[in-house]
C-alpha cells in the first residue's frame, strides 16, 4: 500500500488513530498512537521520530532519538479499539545515519534473509509457527494465598463450594484436553472469537483446537516469509490476549504455567526457496533434499546455543522435560514427536519442510526466526551432516542410548552461556551484531537469571 493510499483510507474509512507497533528484544509489543488526520505523506514514507530511551536494553537517555519507519504493507484495523485505529508495524532507524537500528529484532530478521540471499542459498525462507497458549479464569477467591493456577482451572481448590454461577462439573483432566467436544471444551466460543479477530487483522487462519493441557489452545495459521511470520506471531498473541481480556480472562504464552501438565511450545515449520522452487524437496530421508538435511544438521549442531533465542525465558526450561511432548533430545525423525526436529508427512514438493519443535512463544519471534535461518545457513554452507534419523520414542530409550544424544539445555543460564561460547554462526555476515548480543545477554543474566536464583518460591515453602 502506498502512503497516499493510507491517507485516502484514513479519510474514507474515518480512521481516527494510527498506532505504530513494534516488537522489542524480549518479544513484548510496544506502541505509540498518532492522530491520523494530522499525519502527512512524508511521515509515512520517511519515518516518525520517537523516544527510544526507555525500551529495555536499547538506548541510553543521552542518545535516545530513534525513527520508526512504517511498513505500509502491514496496515490493519485494530479490532479491539473503541475508536477506529489503524495499526502499522515497522522498522527502527538511527536518526542521523539513516541506518536500520542493529538491536531491533525485525531488522535482524531482515539481515538474516539478506545474508542468505547474498550466499546464493535461497531468496526466501518460510516459517509456519504454531504458538500454544493457556487461558485462565480470573476467579476471585477468598483466602486465595495457597491456591495455584492448577486448582483454579480444575476446580479442585478450597473455594469450589462457594463459587456460585461457575459450573465446574465438566473438567478437562491433565493431558486430556486434546480434544473432547463441548461442554468439556469450555473455550470453543472464545477461540472462535479470537479467530474472527485474527482474520479481521489480515491473518489467514485454518483451524483452532483445544490443546492437550487443561485450558490450553492452539490456532492453525498460514506460513509466511520471515518478516510477515514474525509480524503474524505478534498479531496472534495480541488477538489471543485481547480477546481473553474482553471475556474477563487472562491468556498466557508462558511455556510451562502448570506443573504436571503439558506446556506451551511454538513449533516452527521451515523451508528455504530459490528461483520459485522449494530447495528442501528431494529424494533423501522422508523425501527431503540434501540441502534440507544439512539445514537440520545446522539446527542440531547449534541446538543448545539457539535456545538463548528460541527458549529465552527461565520458565522455558520447565517445559523441556520428558513426558510432555516437548523435545528433550537434539535428534530428528519423521515419525516421532519427542525429537527436536520432526519431518511431517505431506504430499507434494511444495509442502516439503521440517518442524523445529524446541521453541516457545515467550520471546521475540523475529529473533527466533533469524536464529533459525542462521543455523540453517551454517548447516548448508558447511554441509553439516545431521547423522541418522532416530525413529524411536526418545523418552523410553535405555540410558546408554539416550546419553549418546545431546540434550536440550536445562536452564536459561545454560542456554545463554552456550550461545556466548558458540555464536560465530549468528554473527556471520554481521547479522547478529556483537553489541546487540551483549546487551541482550546482559539483560537476561542480570535482570532475569539472577532474580530467579535469589528469589524464594512457593515450592520452597512447601518443601
Ligand atoms: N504442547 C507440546 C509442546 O510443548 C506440543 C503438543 C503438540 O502440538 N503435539 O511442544
Ligand atoms: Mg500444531
Ligand atoms: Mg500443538
Ligand atoms: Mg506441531
Amino acid at each position: 500500500m502506498s502512503a497516499k493510499a493510507i491517507l485516502d483510507m484514513i479519510q474514507k474509512e474515518g480512521i481516527e488513530y494510527l498506532d505504530l507497533q513494534f516488537g522489542d528484544m524480549f518479544g513484548m509489543l510496544q506502541h505509540t498512537t498518532f492522530v491520523a488526520k494530522n499525519m502527512d505523506e512524508d511521515q509515512l514514507t520517511e519515518g516518525i521520530p520517537f523516544d527510544g530511551s526507555s525500551i529495555r536494553a536499547w538506548k541510553s537517555i543521552d542518545k535516545s532519538d530513534m525513527v520508526f519507519k512504517p511498513d505500509l504493507e502491514s496496515a490493519f484495523v485494530d479490532p479491539f479499539r473503541e475508536r477506529k485505529t489503524l495499526v502499522l508495524f515497522g522498522d527502527i532507524y538511527e536518526p542521523r545515519t539513516g541506518e536500520r537500528y542493529e538491536r531491533a529484532p525485525r531488522n535482524i530478521a531482515h539481515r538474516a534473509v539478506e545474508y542468505m540471499k547474498s550466499l546464493g542459498i535461497g531468496d526466501e525462507v518460510f516459517f509456519g509457527p504454531e504458538p500454544e497458549f493457556f487461558i485462565f479464569d480470573s476467579v476471585r477467591i477468598e483466602n486465595s494465598s495457597n491456591v495455584s493456577f492448577f486448582e483454579v482451572e480444575t476446580g479442585e481448590g478450597p473455594w469450589t463450594s462457594g463459587n456460585e454461577g461457575v459450573n465446574l462439573g465438566h473438567k478437562v483432566r491433565h493431558k486430556m484436553g486434546y480434544f473432547p467436544a463441548t461442554p468439556q471444551d469450555t473455550l470453543m466460543d472464545l477461540r472462535s472469537d479470537i479467530v474472527n479477530h485474527m482474520e479481521d487483522m489480515g491473518i489467514t487462519v485454518f483451524l483452532h483446537h483445544h490443546e492437550v493441557a487443561t485450558a490450553q489452545g492452539e490456532i492453525g495459521v498460514k506460513f509466511g516469509d520471515i518478516i510477515s511470520a514474525g509480524d503474524m506471531v505478534h498479531k496472534y498473541k495480541y488477538a489471543v490476549k485481547n480477546t481473553a481480556y474482553q471475556y474477563g480472562k487472562t491468556a498466557t504464552f508462558m511455556p510451562k504455567p502448570m506443573f504436571g501438565d503439558n506446556g506451551s511450545g511454538m513449533h516452527v515449520h521451515a523451508s528455504i526457496w530459490k528461483d520459485g522452487k522449494n530447495t528442501f524437496a528431494g529424494d533423501g530421508y522422508a523425501n527431503l533434499s540434501e540441502t534440507a538435511l544439512y539445514a537440520i544438521g545446522g539446527l542440531l549442531k547449534h541446538g543448545r546455543s539457539i535456545q538463548a533465542f528460541t527458549n529465552p525465558t527461565g520458565n522455558s526450561y520447565r517445559r523441556l522435560v520428558p513426558g510432555y511432548e516437548a523435545p528433550v533430545k537434539l535428534a530428528y525423525s519423521a515419525t516421532n514427536r519427542s525429537a527436536a526436529v520432526r519431518i511431517p508427512y505431506v504430499t507434494g514438493d511444495k509442502a516439503r519442510r521440517f518442524e523445529f519443535r524446541c521453541g516457545d512463544a515467550s520471546g521475540s519471534p523475529y529473533l527466533a526466526f533469524a536464529a533459525m535461518t542462521m543455523a540453517m545457513i551454517d548447516g548448508i554452507k558447511n554441509k553439516i551432516d545431521p547423522g541418522s534419523a532416530l525413529d524411536k520414542n526418545i523418552y523410553d530409550l535405555p540410558a546408554e542410548e539416550a546419553d549418546a544424544i545431546p540434550s536440550t539445555c536445562a536452564t536459561q543460564e545454560e542456554a545463554i552461556k552456550e550461545m556466548l561460547a558458540d555464536k560465530d554462526w549468528l554473527t556471520a555476515g554481521d547479522v547478529f551484531d556483537e553489541a546487540f548480543i551483549k546487551a541482550y545477554t546482559d539483560y537476561r543474566l542480570q535482570e532475569e537469571v539472577e532474580i530467579q536464583k535469589l528469589q524464594p518460591t512457593p515450592v520452597e515453602f512447601e518443601l
